[in-house]
């Protein structure tokens, strides 16, 4: 069965087909069968196949879309959602087993247990930065836990969008999970829909309008947001080490990374040392001209690379700045000398642009964070311990990592997602799994004997009773 290709003529059709496609995928769910081990199993297998056998069609749309280097279009959109895969399906057997916990003495004598069950059917919509990973990821951790799905690949990456249209529905059980392609006016009909769980990965405007047709159902969310993800550079860190590993860090995928070092604050004793670092750094990655490049990307679309272009005029450009709109091209830039009210520091930057801010001390890096919304990472070079903790004590992100970029992101064991404005919720590894199941609470009693002391009438020896057992 072919994935939903809807060409509907206007909103009535759209409303008519999300109408049809979650009923469907509801009524499947009632049969029961997504919850067992063996169809879960299945469906985890069949999408490592899927990513195996379907790498390259992955890697072509990935260009297509983005121009995304082979090695990153593996390591980040193949390799990644491989691993989570893979990780499931050994732990599988693990997750679902009841979890026995203490039973209290007022439930006594009994078992208690925490059962993980399918929420139902959820809804899980990606963004076009990491077009794949950010739906297959999701959708792992939907199928694990036994839920009917339906994924809205992003319109602004349409050969990927396409590419999950065409391929998932001959890998996976085309009646539980289903592909839906489409922009804003086809999510919005999606979302007038019940849905047992929405998992949305994009900008935080979007996002409130996902939270709010959530709320008519009392649809729980995930929101996977973005927003301004500081480094902070301190004196103690080791500068050439940390430039360089900004550097990859912010012009991966062009700078179109959720967690992308947005801009730099740092000390201003290493200041000129970290500029200077960064900058050549660019030339060794990129060469003299990155526009020649085969591991620089390129920006997705006209809109945002005009969006990108105004940013341009902010601070001191010290490296970069080159443009090509026809080939929605931006240099790797850094700009000095920004100043808090820039507009490159109004909003997420999500391009190649990377700002660096020159701070007298930890301190002064420490309130500016703590002054704006909750990003989404955070990260922080320096050797000194004391200091790392400092800042992990006075600040709050999504996560954090120390020394380097973005790594947390590939830890299976830690949960990933936002705080504040950069969204709610987590996921990967088991945290996936726990975010699309329900923890049912279960008490199992023996069904021996009934001693009258917690029915009416009330004595007052019963109240003697409860007031020792509950003090
Ligand atoms: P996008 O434009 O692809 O939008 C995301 C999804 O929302 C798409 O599927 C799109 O069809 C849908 N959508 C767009 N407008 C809508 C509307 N009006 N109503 C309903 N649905 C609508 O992606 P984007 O928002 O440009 O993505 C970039 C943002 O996502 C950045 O802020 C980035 O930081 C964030 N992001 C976060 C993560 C994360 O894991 N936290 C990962 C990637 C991107």
């Amino acid at each position: 069965m072919p994935a939903l290709h809807v060409v509907a003529a206007d909103e009535a059709d759209w409303d008519a087909a999300a109408r049809e496609v979650a009923h469907e995928l509801r009524a499947r769910f009632a049969t029961g069968s997504t919850k067992t081990r063996k169809w879960r199993i299945k469906q985890l297998r069949a999408l490592e196949r899927f990513l195996q056998e379907r790498e390259k069609e992955i890697i072509g749309a990935l260009r297509a879309d983005l121009s995304r280097p082979t090695m990153e279009a593996i390591g980040a959109e193949v390799g990644h959602p491989l691993s989570e895969v893979r990780l499931a399906r050994k732990k599988l057997r693990a997750w679902m087993k009841p979890e026995r916990v203490r039973t209290s003495a007022t439930a006594f004598p009994g078992r208690s247990y925490v059962y993980r069950e399918p929420l139902g059917v959820v809804l899980i919509i990606g963004p076009w930065n990491y077009p794949v990973q950010l739906l297959v990821v999701p959708l792992i951790g939907a199928i694990a836990a036994g839920n009917c799905a339906l994924l809205k690949p992003s319109e602004v990456a349409p050969h990927t969008s396409t590419l999950f249209a065409r391929w998932l529905p001959r890998y996976l059980d085309p009646t539980a999970i289903k592909v839906v392609e489409g922009g804003a006016q086809q999510t919005k009909a999606l979302l007038e829909q019940r849905w047992d769980h929405i998992l949305y990965t994009g900008n935080g405007a979007v996002g409130r309008i996902v939270m709010e047709a959530a709320a008519k159902h009392l649809t729980p969310v995930t929101l996977e947001l973005g927003g301004k993800s500081p480094c902070i550079v301190d004196t103690t860190a080791n500068i050439d080490r940390a430039a360089r590993r900004i550097v990859f860090g912010k012009f991966y995928n062009a700078g179109q990374t959720c967690l992308a070092p947005d801009y730099v604050l740092v000390d201003d004793r290493v200041h000129d040392q970290l500029v200077n670092a960064m900058t050549a750094a660019i030339r060794e990655f990129y060469g003299d001209d990155p526009k020649q490049s085969k591991d620089f990307g390129r920006i997705v679309n006209q809109r945002h690379h005009a969006r990108l272009v105004k940013l341009l005029s902010s601070g001191e450009t010290v490296v970069g700045g080159e443009i090509d709109a026809a080939e929605r091209y931006i240099a790797p830039t850094i700009l000095r000398n920004v100043q808090p009210n820039d507009s490159v520091m109004q909003q997420e930057i999500f391009g190649p642009i990377l700002p660096v801010i020159s701070v007298p001390d930890v301190d002064a890096a420490i309130s500016f964070v703590a002054r704006r919304p909750k990003p989404l990472a955070l990260y922080i070079f320096s050797n000194d311990k004391k200091q790392q903790e400092r800042i992990l004590e006075r600040t709050s992100s999504g996560g954090t990592t120390i020394n380097h970029v973005w790594l947390h992101f590939g830890v299976a064991d830690l949960p990933f997602g936002g705080v504040g404005a950069s969204g709610m919720g987590a996921y990967h590894g088991r945290a996936s799994f726990e975010t699309f199941s329900h923890r049912r609470g279960v008490l199992k009693k023996p069904d021996v004997g009934d001693p009258p002391i917690l029915y009416p009438p009330y004595a007052d020896w019963k109240v003697r009773w409860i007031k020792r057992l509950v003090s």
